[in-house]
């Protein structure tokens, strides 16, 4: 036992004119974009943040500072990164839940083509990655449209040594 792990990761980010909307790895058609100083794409960042806490390993931030290197970076890259980490460091992904706070756009459309493109980045099936989304219903931020958020949680479980014989509990 002791060998599964939780994260979870949050982020926002501002909803303004003159940026394209990219959201769980990809670009969506919307009249706004999320600003930031990345592609300020909130879900693939609080699953970033999720996958690091899993792992301990710190936060977004501090591994991908607002550098000019991740200046418009893409999302789905620094996911890549973080995914490499998390495995480097002995984990591997049992699964992701995640949710988006978002007035608009539709996110159903786009569920499945988000976790095609998240999964992808961290080389996983997938059926590993659940997304949902939700509604402000005209509250906060969020309802009044000025920003768009998300959350996710993960477990991750310690993985076997390649080729590594089985222990005394397993191989039966
Ligand atoms: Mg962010």
């Amino acid at each position: 036992m002791g060998s599964f792990r939780i994260g979870i990761g949050y982020d926002v980010h501002p909803l303004v004119e003159g940026r394209a909307l990219v959201l769980g790895g990809l670009r969506i058609d919307h009249p706004r974009g999320l600003a930031g100083h990345s592609d300020a794409d909130a879900l693939v960042h609080a699953l970033c943040d999720a996958l690091l806490g899993a792992a301990n390993l710190g936060d977004l931030g501090a591994h991908f500072p607002e550098t000019p290197e991740w200046k418009d970076a893409p999302s789905l890259g620094i996911l890549e990164r973080v995914a490499a980490m998390v495995g480097a460091a002995g984990f591997r992904l049992v699964n992701a839940d995640c949710v988006v706070h978002a007035e608009e756009p539709k996110i159903a459309p786009h569920r499945a083509a988000m976790a095609r493109a998240m999964a992808g980045a961290m080389g996983v099936d997938p059926g590993l990655v659940s997304i949902k989304a939700t509604r402000g219903e005209g509250l906060g931020p969020v309802g009044e449209k000025l920003a768009i958020a998300a959350e996710a949680v993960v477990l991750v479980e310690r993985a076997e040594a390649p080729g590594a014989p089985p222990g005394p509990e397993e191989g039966r």
